[in-house]
């Protein structure tokens, strides 16, 4: 069998699939939609990932680097599949860039969409320049520039951090949990805090989930050592009284009102589905799950199957996933194509 598998985004659940097939000698071509690879983390700038501790730069960097040296990658970026036809071990796809690519099987890693905080306009961004998301947080940090308040540069004296945005949010039709943001935003607020000592960082919440082994490194250290303050709310809205930003709404342990003002109010915004899910469901022939994921077919017998036997799915395509459990899938949806080719080579 010599034909490559296609590998439908280069973040790191594509950079995963495509390093365990290039391990195994077996050709792969990745077609990324952006300019370059890396996918959110470097897309999107992201500072010291969780919950390594490492720049993204350096850690998926590093995948970058891996994967468009290895031998047997090799890389479609600025282009997305238009048509895929055929059957496993013998599909044709045929890209926007007029390239044609004949595939023996697809792994679909395209990954998911930030949720826009402007489908939340009551929180205020888009309304407050110095309501923000945890996205540009991550850039200001990474950038070296530091984390300051965009409307005029001052270093914030008080920044809250709003979880849940864009996601468990019935009213906007968001119903998940986006996984990581819980402990993105714990970490988040001790990186103010040790740049910006004399800052209160707030984080207001209605469930942490720092999950396994996050709680201990997270969330009770963001209390006990870089004094961050929890607040269970429902927020209502978040206003200025032409000075600072107010955030109201009502303290649901003490089930009071409260109304604080801050410098700069944090967005932890969530993963929405893929926009371009329902093009990528047409093209391939795929099925959504309800949420407008792509949905996983069999989830223990060969990971990553999809409705369309060989078109594979891994990492944040198939739902909020973190970047380990991305890279993970991408590793076993390698893996399963190959233990399909081994079946193709037996019957050939
Ligand atoms: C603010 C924030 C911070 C986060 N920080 C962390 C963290 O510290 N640690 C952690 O574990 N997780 C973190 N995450 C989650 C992390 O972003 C995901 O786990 C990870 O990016 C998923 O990798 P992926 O390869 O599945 O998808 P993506 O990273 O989304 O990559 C998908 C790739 O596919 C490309 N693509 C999309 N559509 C197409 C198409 N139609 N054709 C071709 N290419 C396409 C995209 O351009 C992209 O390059 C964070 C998430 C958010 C929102
Ligand atoms: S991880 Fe935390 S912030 Fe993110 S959606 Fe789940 S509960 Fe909300």
């Amino acid at each position: 069998m010599t034909k490559p598998v296609l590998i439908v985004g280069g973040g790191p659940a594509g950079l995963a699939a495509a390093h365990s097939l290039s391990t195994v000698g077996k050709e792969c071509v990745i077609v990324e939609k952006e300019d370059r690879l890396g996918g959110a983390p470097i897309l999107s700038g992201y500072a010291k990932l969780v919950p390594s501790g490492e720049w993204a730069r350096d850690a998926i960097g590093g995948m970058v680097k891996r994967a468009e040296g290895a031998p047997g990658v090799s890389v479609e970026t600025g282009a997305t599949v238009t048509s895929f036809d055929g059957e496993p071990g013998n599909f044709t796809a045929e890209l926007s860039n007029g390239k044609k690519i004949d595939a023996e099987a697809a792994i679909l890693c395209s990954g998911f969409t930030h949720f826009d905080s402007v489908n939340k306009p009551e929180w205020g961004f888009g309304t407050y320049e110095d309501v923000v998301t945890t996205t540009q947080v991550e850039q200001m940090i990474s950038s070296g520039d530091g984390v300051r308040c965009p409307s005029d540069g001052r270093k914030p004296e008080r920044v809250a951090i709003l979880l849940c945005v864009g996601s468990r949010d019935r009213q906007i039709g968001r119903e998940w949990c986006s996984k990581i943001c819980c402990t993105v935003s714990a970490n988040m607020a001790m990186e103010i805090r040790e740049e910006l000592p004399n800052c209160h960082v707030y984080i207001y919440y209605m469930d942490i989930r720092t999950f396994g082994l996050y709680e201990t490194k997270y969330y009770w250290k963001s209390q006990e050592e870089f004094k961050v303050k929890y607040i269970k709310a429902r927020i209502a809205e978040v206003t200025s009284d032409g000075e600072k930003l107010i955030v109201k709404g009502e303290d649901t342990l003490v089930k009071r009102p409260i109304t604080i003002p801050f410098d700069m109010v944090v967005h932890a915004i969530g993963m929405d589905p893929n926009v371009d899910n329902p093009t990528i469901s047409e093209t391939f022939g795929i099925d959504l799950e309800q949420h407008g994921y792509i949905d996983v077919g069999n989830r223990y017998g060969a990971m990553g199957e999809t409705s369309r036997p060989g078109v594979y799915v891994a990492g944040a395509a198939t739902g909020p996933e973190t970047i380990d459990d991305s890279i993970a899938q991408g590793h076993a949806a390698a893996m399963a194509v190959l233990s399909t080719s081994a079946d193709f080579s037996k019957t050939a």
